[in-house]
């Protein structure tokens, strides 16, 4: 290590103050000279700066410990034995570039001199010379040597800065280009090319324009132009660049460009005023941000079970066309669809078959509307249709016309045939409100009256069923607590055998004595039960409440011990799990034998959910239970249809009977039936018989059995018991 405390001439130190530099480096010396003398001197020279050196007699020994030691400096003779100084330089040259060569010698010949310099010879030194002249030129070499090496040092840095920048911009995640004075691409990443499929030259030169989708080419316009006109901000933009190959998608960009400023001294031509040079640009890729805000827009505003629009959007939709409708003066309904019986196929065929159903009824459904026409499912079972644009209710009911129809064909849900209806309401705007609330909650009030009338069908918003249903919706509620505070009672109708003038069975049926409003009919809440499958605790209820009163009747040795009790069983009870077990549970509690129970189930029950009922009712078939065909003829079921069912006996809809009216007056169709019923096999009951003419007609053409005001009113308990005896005690007189 060299320092300057050997020599305390400040002279030298200011003079050569690379070699005294506190922080100089170390320097290695290699002198070859074949003059002992002469080496001698130059090692006590440099020892005098505190260098180190070491010394050599001849070019070949130069040569030798340069092939195991590297030297900075080598201060070399020429004229030498065996291997030369030339030689030498040749070598160094070749193999030992980073040696500095010094030539000392006594040949200063102008040719010796040039060919020197030629072999990269760093000074030249004329033998003798002064020590002074060899300090300044070692020292004038280190000055050179280091800013050599910081010259490296800093294109070193330079180029692994290049690097980075160049591995910045090619790797960014966005598109990085540049534009030019007239929108042409100067510059662009790679980034592009892996996007959009193009090469990088593919952009160079070329209008940005050519890339840009033509939808969104005016909004490019405008950023790059607003990037000239508005220097210092970063204008934002969307467009869409189209991709080089078709078969690769649209890619949204979402880009900031800002136009590129030189400032004074960056420009060329000092008269111009010219500094804005292009347009440096950042394109953010947002396909993927875009999918994914779309899919949840799609998600707020849309049912994810069939993709309709929901009560969200539906609401929006219907605001829209409103504010259409007032000022084109025209008109819009607002349908409330709830499908019937639903809860039927849910409950026996499970959650996924009963949402498979909502999708096929979805899709058809939308065959039925226009585009303009909005269909949104806002509940389980429930629909909302807007039909904008409508000149009269005939439009309306047109397309309900369309609806039924489409859905008279069965849906096929995993080998199940389904029927499905639907009760439909509707509100007009802006007759029956000027509001989405008013529009969607009057067609609701509308869709339950008509749920209330025995479902499927379609009925207009009225003021009358306002007044109905205004301030109390709330029937639902009302058989819950009728049920809790045993307000429903079970009244008798009794059902007569035509040719003994015997009852031969009861037929149970549910009252409503509610506390207000007084006795109420069950076809005012049934449906409405049925629908919110508070049926399935009523049913139970009736079974349990008839049985215990036959038990009573057959305990007290009653005359009506022996009859037949008919019970009415709807759909959604026999779709709930434990039907069979409730049913045979409660004969069991009671003590009935099962050969006493028939169970009603209407025609249009069977039909629509054959596929569900066939194995309980064989299940319980097969105790012994009854089954019975409610309001036959109402369904259009062929018999060899309901050949599958363990079926005992046909009710005859009462309103066939109703046709007969005066003596003479013909049915062909109930002839038909009791005809067919007793090639079956089965027992046949006429409903509604109300005349002395409908007696006499069901006596004529073989009706075994009758039921109807003309026998008796469905009537309390305690009345059928005094009507079975006195019936008895006739009989008796007759008899007697
Ligand atoms: P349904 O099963 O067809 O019952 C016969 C209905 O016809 C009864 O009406 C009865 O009062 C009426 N009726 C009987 N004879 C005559 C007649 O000569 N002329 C006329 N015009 N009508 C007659 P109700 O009791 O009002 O019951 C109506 C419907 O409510 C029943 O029709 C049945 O479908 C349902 N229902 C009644 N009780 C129950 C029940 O416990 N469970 C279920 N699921 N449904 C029930
Ligand atoms: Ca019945
Ligand atoms: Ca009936």
């Amino acid at each position: 290590m060299r320092n300057n405390s050997t020599d305390g001439d400040g002279h030298k130190s200011c003079m050569y103050k690379k070699i005294f530099a506190a922080d100089a480096t170390p320097i290695s010396i290699l002198v070859a000279d074949d003059e002992e003398l002469m080496r001698q001197s130059v090692k006590e020279l440099l020892s005098l700066y505190n260098l180190n050196c070491t010394l050599v007699k001849d070019g070949q020994e130069a040569l030798d410990i340069l092939a195991e030691k590297t030297f900075d400096i080598l201060l070399l003779d020429l004229l030498m034995p065996r291997v030369d100084g030339f030689q030498v330089m040749k070598e160094v040259k070749l193999k030992y570039p980073n040696t500095d060569i010094v030539v000392t010698s006594g040949e200063a010949t102008f040719k010796n001199a040039t060919l020197a310099m030629r072999h990269g010879v760093k000074d030249f030194l004329h033998k003798p010379y002064v020590p002074s002249e060899l300090i300044k030129v070692i020292n004038n070499l280190i000055e050179k040597r280091e800013m050599k090496q910081k010259l490296d040092e800093m294109s070193r840095c330079i180029h692994a800065s290049e690097k980075r920048y160049s591995f910045f911009v090619n790797n960014s995640p966005d598109i990085i280009y540049m534009l030019d004075h007239n929108g042409y691409f100067s510059f662009v990443n790679k980034r592009a090319t892996e996007l959009l499929g193009y090469k990088q030259e593919d952009f160079i030169g070329h209008h940005y324009s050519k890339f840009v989708h033509a939808e969104d080419i005016e909004q490019a316009h405008f950023a790059f132009s607003s990037s000239w006109s508005n220097v210092d901000i970063a204008q934002k933009v969307e467009f869409r660049m189209v991709p080089k190959f078709q078969e690769q998608e649209l890619r949204c960009f979402e880009s900031r460009s800002i136009a590129i400023k030189l400032d004074a001294s960056e420009i060329p031509d000092r008269n111009s005023t010219e500094k804005l040079v292009g347009i440096y640009g950042v394109a953010r890729d947002v396909t993927e941000q875009k999918r994914l805000d779309k899919a949840i827009y799609f998600q707020v505003y849309h049912d994810a079970l069939t993709e309709l629009p929901n009560r969200v959007l539906f609401q929006d939709r219907i605001s829209f066309a409103m504010s259409q409708a007032r000022r084109n003066n025209k008109k819009i309904a607002v349908m409330f669809l709830d499908m019937d019986r639903f809860k039927v196929v849910n409950d026996s065929l499970g959650h996924i078959a009963g949402d498979k159903l909502l999708q096929k009824i979805s899709k058809r459904l939308q065959l039925c509307i226009r585009d303009s026409d909005t269909l949104a499912r806002v509940g389980g079972d429930e629909f909302n249709l807007m039909l904008s644009d409508i000149s009269s209710k005939e439009d309306v009911n047109n397309l309900v016309d369309k609806i039924t129809q489409s859905l008279e064909s069965p849906f096929i849900i995993e080998n199940n045939e389904i029927y499905v209806t639907f009760s439909i309401g509707t509100a007009i705007y802006p007759e029956d409100g000027d509001n989405t609330e008013t529009l969607i909650k009057h067609a609701d009030m509308a869709m339950y009256s008509i749920k209330g009338k025995g479902k499927n069908g379609h009925e207009f918003f009225s003021q009358k069923i306002n007044g109905l249903h205004g301030g109390d919706l709330s029937i639902e509620n009302g058989i819950r607590k009728a049920l809790q505070e045993n307000e429903f009672e079970v009244y008798f109708q009794p059902q007569y055998d035509v040719k003994s003038e015997k009852i031969s069975g009861v037929e149970a049926l549910i009252r409503w004595n509610h506390p207000q409003k007084g006795l109420i009919s069950p076809d005012d809440f049934i449906p409405l039960a049925e629908e919110t499958g508070l049926i399935n605790d009523i049913g139970e209820w009736m079974l349990d409440a008839s049985c215990l009163i036959l038990q009573n009747w057959i305990k007290s040795h009653s005359v009506l011990s022996n009859i037949t009790l008919a019970v009415n069983i709807s759909a959604s009870q026999i779709g709930t799990d434990n039907f069979v077990n409730s049913v045979l549970g409660t004969l069991e509690k009671y003590n009935i034998q099962p050969e006493q129970l028939e169970l009603e189930i209407t025609e249009n029950t069977l039909m629509q959910n054959m596929d569900i009922v066939v194995d309980k009712l064989k299940q319980l078939a097969t105790h012994g239970i009854l089954f019975a065909v409610d309001d036959f003829g109402m369904g259009y079921s062929s018999l060899s249809y309901l050949q599958a069912l363990p079926l005992n006996n046909l009710k005859i809809d009462r309103s066939f009977i109703s046709t007969i009216q005066v003596p003479g007056d013909k049915n062909s169709i109930i002839t038909a039936m009791v005809a067919m019923a007793k090639e079956m096999g089965m027992n046949i009951v006429a409903e509604g018989v109300e005349s002395k003419v409908q007696v006499d007609y069901v006596k004529a053409i073989g009706c075994p059995t009758v039921q109807g005001y003309w026998y008796g009113s469905p009537m309390p308990t305690d009345k059928m018991q005094v009507i079975a005896l006195k019936q008895l005690a006739n009989n008796q007189l007759r008899t007697a």
